[in-house]
């Protein structure tokens, strides 16, 4: 790959500004999930290339950085914006070699990740403090302050829109950050910080540690000099995180994915829904946490969205990323592996597979590709409608009425989005209420999409928020002044 060969240290740190190899000088081979080819190499970073990132981070605070106003970093971060903007063909490559995102998903990534900075870099002087009445004799008010170093553990499927939503959003509030990218997927985050440092991001600001979760992601969660930590990825990860963040008592934002419903009344609009359905399904080959993987439908029109469904299953491709097919390959061989192990439990047990894609005619031999999978008249307690499965694969749930949709909807340990398509306002109220999840989509479905929009989970799928005005709030401390005056 010529792009990144010339422009990119993949293999090194970036900290306090500067490009480093890791201290102990291993690197991690990366591969191109589409041939199964080698890539490059990245850098392994340990708990002391975490060391310089936190110290770094914590001079930023002291330095340059710490002393900026807001509206100064808002403007520098939309400037970050607005030059990823013009680098948009190089991000995707980037993204669409090392994760095997379809070209096209991996540009509306890299746009995505422009608008959280237009997004976040327009809101930095717009986050007030509040003056509260009191005793007499006194002014009280509070003051939004920034955590100081934030750290970011970030997975591999969509790694610039979730840098954009937690590194944009911590960066906004004034806080220094660490970022641990996934070993699978650091490449757009190490041209991110390029192009940060390029646009004048005070050194020690961004700091970006690539290597394994259980050296340098723990490191990070576990070290005493951080003060907030923005975790996405599984429950398992997760539940770690926690553990380590309660030791330093230091908050933590948790996004463990889900297992998502979109449901289908007998009155919907299924022309509206069919392409809804289907693609909150299999974007990024349902490697997303908010990906639509169980559809339940009413029975009045149950056969006919499983028909229609199954007609568009049937013309979705999969191939190579750079071909840009409906459907890359998994991020891995390991992603490949578990997504098979589900499958193979559906062809073993009373499961009816009701439709699948198709191969390219030129499919690389090594690369890790999996058929995008409809199965049909799956049991709401099977495994199958009950755990991530984090692949192309939906289930669709028959049921009658509301009560029961309801009841199969919170049915599982998650609850991160939901999406409801019914023509009757009452109803739509009542299923907003009624579902456990942090998003419901009335008559649409925005697996991964908005900006503006908070997001985040209930019960296993995690706690806090992230996305919109929300995430600022979480990304900073509030400090109340009581000033007696007399
Ligand atoms: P992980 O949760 O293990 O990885 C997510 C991130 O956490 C990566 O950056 C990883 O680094 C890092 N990490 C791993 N171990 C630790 C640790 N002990 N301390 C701190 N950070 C750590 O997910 P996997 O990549 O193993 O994927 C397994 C499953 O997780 C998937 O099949 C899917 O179901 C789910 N998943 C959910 C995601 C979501 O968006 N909700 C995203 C990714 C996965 P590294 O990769 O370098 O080890």
């Amino acid at each position: 790959m010529t792009a990144f060969d010339t422009k990119l240290k993949n293999d090194h740190c970036f900290i306090d500004g500067n490009w480093v190899p890791p201290v102990d000088g291993q690197k991690i081979e990366l591969f191109d999930p589409s041939f199964g080819t080698k890539l490059c190499d990245i850098a392994q970073g340990t708990s002391e290339d975490i060391d310089l990132a936190v110290d770094a981070a914590q001079n930023a605070l002291d330095g340059d950085w710490g002393q900026m106003t807001a509206a100064e970093r808002g403007r520098l971060i939309s400037k970050i914006g607005m030059e990823i903007l013009n680098r948009i063909d190089w991000l995707a490559e980037l993204e669409a070699r090392d994760v095997g995102k379809p070209l096209t998903q991996a540009r509306n990534d890299a746009i995505a990740l422009a608008r959280y900075m237009e997004f976040y870099g327009g809101a930095a002087d717009k986050i007030h403090g509040q003056t509260i009445p009191y005793m007499q004799g006194y002014n009280v008010y509070t003051l939004r302050e920034p955590h100081g170093v934030t750290g970011h553990i970030v997975p591999w499927n969509y790694p610039m829109q979730i840098i954009g939503r937690s590194v944009g959003a911590a960066l906004t509030m004034g806080n220094a950050c660490v970022l641990k990218p996934a070993e699978e997927a650091c490449l757009t985050a190490l041209a991110f910080a390029k192009i940060a440092d390029e646009c004048g991001l005070p050194k020690g600001a961004l700091n970006v540690v690539p290597g394994y979760g259980h050296e340098a992601g723990a490191a990070l969660t576990s070290h005493k000099g951080v003060n907030h930590i923005s975790f996405t990825g599984s429950v398992a990860t997760g539940v770690k995180v926690q553990q380590a963040a309660s030791e330093n008592i230091v908050p933590v934002t948790l996004e463990l994915g889900g297992k998502s419903p979109q449901i289908v009344f007998n009155d919907a609009d299924i022309d509206r829904a069919l392409p809804f359905l289907v693609n909150a399904g299999i974007q990024n080959a349902g490697q997303t946490c908010s990906a639509a993987s169980r559809i339940l439908v009413e029975r009045g029109v149950y056969d006919d969205v499983v028909n229609r469904m199954s007609e568009a299953y049937r013309k979705l491709s999969v191939g190579p990323a750079m071909g840009d097919h409906s459907l890359g390959p998994l991020v891995s061989k390991r992603q490949k592996e578990i997504v098979e192990g589900f499958l193979s439990a559906a062809e073993t047990g009373d499961i009816t597979i009701s439709a699948q894609g198709h191969f390219t005619d030129d499919l690389p031999e090594d690369g890790a590709y999996v058929l995008p999978t409809l199965l049909k008249d799956v049991s709401p307690d099977h495994p199958l409608a009950k755990d991530e499965i984090f692949g192309p694969v939906q289930v669709i749930i028959p049921f009658d009425g509301e009560e029961e949709a309801i009841s199969i909807a919170n049915g599982t340990d998650y609850g991160l989005v939901a999406g409801v398509w019914t023509e009757n306002g009452g109803r739509q109220m009542r299923m907003a209420k009624a579902i456990k999840s942090g998003q419901i989509f009335i008559n649409n479905y925005g697996a991964g999409g908005g900006v503006e929009l908070p997001f985040g989970g209930h019960g296993k799928s995690g706690h806090g928020r992230e996305k919109g005005f929300e995430a600022l709030y979480g990304f900073s401390t509030l400090k109340t002044v009581a000033n007696w005056h007399g």
